[in-house]
Formats: C-alpha cells, structure tokens, sequence
C-alpha cells in the first residue's frame, strides 16, 4: 500500500492568471458605498489609499487577470505550493476517506498571505508609491507585505494588533528584518488610536482598530497608500493561483475533491482554494462542497448578519456588503490571531448568501486537538488558524466513516505555526480555554449598528 504522495506542479504548468470569481457570480456583489453620503463609491474615492491597477481588480468583471511578469517571478520563488495526500491522518482517523492538502507554509513568510502581498507591492511601486501602512493581526500579513516591500524597495508601516505585538515579538522581528516598521496598536500617533486609548488606554487592540490607524496614515499623506492583506476582493483573486494549482494536483493524483475548506478571517485563503473549484461548480456543473471554517469566538459567517458595514472600527472605510458582527466587536484574545475579524469579504458574503458555499464554526480546543492530530501524523505543525480547517476536515472524514462512504477532501494548511508555539504551549498546559460567546456578547455590536441595510 502507498503510505506516501507528494504531487509536485512542474513550474511549466504553474497557472499564468488569477481567476476573478466576478466574472461568475449568478448574483453580482452589491456596491459598497460612501462612508458618509451612503452612495454607491467610485474609483476617485479609493483612489488616496489604493493604486488605480488595485482598483481596476477590485470592480472588475474580467474572468481571468493575467499575473505580471516581475510578480510571477517571484512566485516562482516558492510556488507551484506541493499538495500532499495526508495518509498518516487517514490512518489515525481510521477513515474511508482521502484526505488532501495544499501546503502554503512554503513560502517566505510561511503561510499564503505573500501570494498577494507581492502583486498589491509590485502594482504601488508601478504607480510611484514611497510608503505603504498596513494593519496585521498574528503578524503573518505584516511579514509577508514586509518581504514584498523589500523587494520592490517600498517603506513599509505596520500597526500589529497590541495583544499579537507581545504575544508574537519574533514576528515583529520578521517584519524587522526585512526592513518594516513596526507599532503596537492602539498608538498614539493617529487620531484614530488616540480616541480607542482615550476610551480604553487598556485596549488590546484589535484588527479593526489598526486598520483605522493604518487607513488615516495613508489618506492623510499623499506619498503613502494602504495595504489590506483579506476581504478586498482583489486580494481574494490573486489568492486563487492557490486553487488553479490544486485542479492541476488533484488531476495529477487522479483525484478529484468531493469537499473543499480552508480556514476563514477575511477570506482569502479560503477564497484562494475553493474559488477555482467554485468556478467549476458555475461553469460545468460540478457539485463540490466548499466549506470555510471558522472560530466560534468570532463566527461572522455563521452567526452574523449580512448588511452594511464598516471595515474597520472607527468607520473611515467604506461601507461593505458583508456578513458581519458589528464593526465594535472585539473578539476574546483567542490564539488564531488571524482569525479575529468582525466581517467576512463581500465576495464570500454574497456566496454565502446565495448558499453557493457553506460555513462552520470551531472551538479553540477541538482545532488544537485536530492540529496536534495533524503534527503527529504528517509532520508540520500548522499555525493554529489553519487548525481550523483541520478541524473541519477531521470532522467530515469522521462523517464519511460513520456513513461508511469514501469522500475525497481538500483543504488549504494556509501556513506552519513555527512561530506560533507559544499558543501551542497554553494549549499543553491547560490555559487555552474554551470561550463560548453568550446570545447577548454576540447581538450587543449589531444592535448598535445604524448603518444602511443590505437589499
Ligand atoms: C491571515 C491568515 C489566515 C486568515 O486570513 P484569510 O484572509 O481568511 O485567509 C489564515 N491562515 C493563516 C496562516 C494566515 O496567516
């Protein structure tokens, strides 16, 4: 019996566009709108804060954009990511199942988020960008935008989350030693951060916060511009080399995916691997099951409303048609740093909508339990937001067992935990504890929300 597969793309068949699932959409996203006067938005508003080719991607209705030459280089670096066929897992689950996964921790930063921090840093600098300013949560967004920014000799200003800046100094380091500056948010420097401190000079900050501070940088100086590393719907799409790949790799393996997940924050590696598959449920008629698999501490998908809202928390972003929990909630300090967002792209939110994709949602410690699973079995140790895939792909494999039917599994490890093994070290001792959300934490944030509905 084969214990062992690793399909490697050869770099000749390593897919040339990005799918942009617009093109597809039975229903098209509603359009986000003005902040202020609640209008539909166009080009000239985003335009202080994004480089027009950014802004093109993001309304475009183009079914395939093709991938730069200068980025596709670089992604030559790392990519095509190896898919593997997870044979020590199925085996302790003792599964009829097969379980597959494309593996984004190989690339420098360690997970998929430089897929599209190389192109947005490749686009600004085509467009005379100095400075970019960012937000990041667990810090893996701030190091791969840090290492794009480098390469194409670009500033670049991170506002990391305050409770991710002293949980996670070496990911501070990363974004060091590739030349990012690098500040524990809520500072001072913004008035956006001031106003939180002023409410809460305790605040552990959150990625809503530091998107506001991040989003004021750049609109107030106009050599810099912003940076988002999810939800966009430009981001999602230069997130599907993911799954254009894995088509290829499962047809290599002579397999074809019955379900696919990906873990979700924003958005993006869940839109990354399932899209391309998605694109074959529109086009030609396949029926695969895509599945984001979220925390239950912050389970917009699954427990929020979809209508407008802001991106960040103070509300200087446009409103966005999303699934959300309220752009004031602030999630418990759970580990998956990457995953304490309050919304969901809008995008993913208009499929969910459409019943296009499914959602799930994961508790803390049955995702660390999965992952631990995982590490013993296939040796990488996930970061703890791909846990959450992990979890979902443990849960369906199980299903398959007790139906006594052979399902074929797909899902995206967005990247490895190597410097995430301080959460892992509070799961071995008992610390990470479950966090249930009551009715009322969860309605407290949505019921403060006035802004417009989503029809
Ligand atoms: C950022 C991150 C996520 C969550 O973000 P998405 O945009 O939803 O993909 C998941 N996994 C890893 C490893 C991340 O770095």
């Amino acid at each position: 019996m084969e214990t062992y597969k690793k399909i490697i793309l050869p770099e000749k068949e390593m897919p040339t566009k990005w799918y942009n699932i617009q093109a597809d959409m039975p229903n098209p996203c509603l359009p986000s709108l003005h902040p202020v006067t609640n209008k539909p938005i166009g080009p000239e508003d985003l335009a202080p804060i994004f480089p027009m080719e950014l802004i093109k991607q993001e309304v475009s209705k183009e079914r395939w954009i093709e991938i730069p030459e200068e980025v596709f280089d670089i992604y030559k670096i790392w990519r095509p990511s190896p898919v593997y066929r997870a044979y020590h897992l199925e085996k302790l689950l003792d599964t009829p199942a097969k379980i597959y996964y494309k593996y984004e921790g190989v690339s420098p930063a360690g997970s998929h988020k430089p897929n599209t921090a190389v192109p947005q840093a490749y686009y600004n600098k085509m467009e005379g960008v100095k400075r970019l300013t960012t937000e990041t949560g667990a810090g893996q967004w701030g190091s791969a935008l840090s290492y794009a920014c480098q390469i194409f000799g670009i500033d670049l200003e991170v506002y990391m989350v305050k409770i991710s800046y002293e949980q996670k100094p070496y990911r501070k380091l990363m974004m060091n030693t590739w030349g990012a500056k690098v500040f524990s948010s809520p500072t001072n420097k913004t008035a956006s951060g001031k106003k939180v401190l002023a409410e809460d000079p305790d605040s552990p900050g959150s990625l809503g916060i530091a998107i506001s501070e991040a989003v004021e940088r750049a609109a107030t100086d106009e050599n810099t511009k912003y940076s988002l590393g999810s939800v966009l719907n430009h981001v999602l799409m230069h997130q599907t080399i993911i799954g254009e790949e894995a088509i290829k790799q499962m047809d290599m393996a002579g397999d074809f995916p019955d379900i696919v997940i990906g873990c979700f924050g924003g958005g993006s590696n869940f839109a990354g691997i399932s899209f391309p598959f998605l694109r074959l449920n529109l086009t030609e008629g396949k029926k695969v099951r895509c599945i984001a698999a979220e925390p239950s501490s912050c389970p917009k998908l699954t427990k929020g409303e979809f209508r407008y809202d802001f991106g960040d928390t103070v509300g200087l972003t446009p409103l966005l048609p999303m699934y959300t929990l309220g752009h004031t909630f602030i999630p418990a300090p759970i580990h998956a740093g990457g995953l304490r967002y309050h919304g969901a792209g809008v995008i993913v939110s208009q499929l969910l909508k459409d019943k296009l994709i499914e959602a799930q949602s994961f508790h803390q410690l049955e995702c660390f339990d999965a992952g631990v699973k995982f590490a013993k079995a296939e040796g990488i140790i996930p970061a703890p937001e791909s846990n959450h895939a992990i979890a979902c792909a443990v849960k369906e494999a199980l299903i398959a067992k007790e139906e006594g039917v052979s399902k074929t599994i797909l899902f995206n490890l967005s990247g490895h935990g190597y410097f995430d093994m301080s959460s892992y070290e509070a799961y071995f001792s008992g610390k990470l504890v479950e966090h249930h959300l009551t009715e009322e934490e969860l309605h407290a944030d949505l019921k403060k929300l006035n802004t417009p509905a989503a029809v």
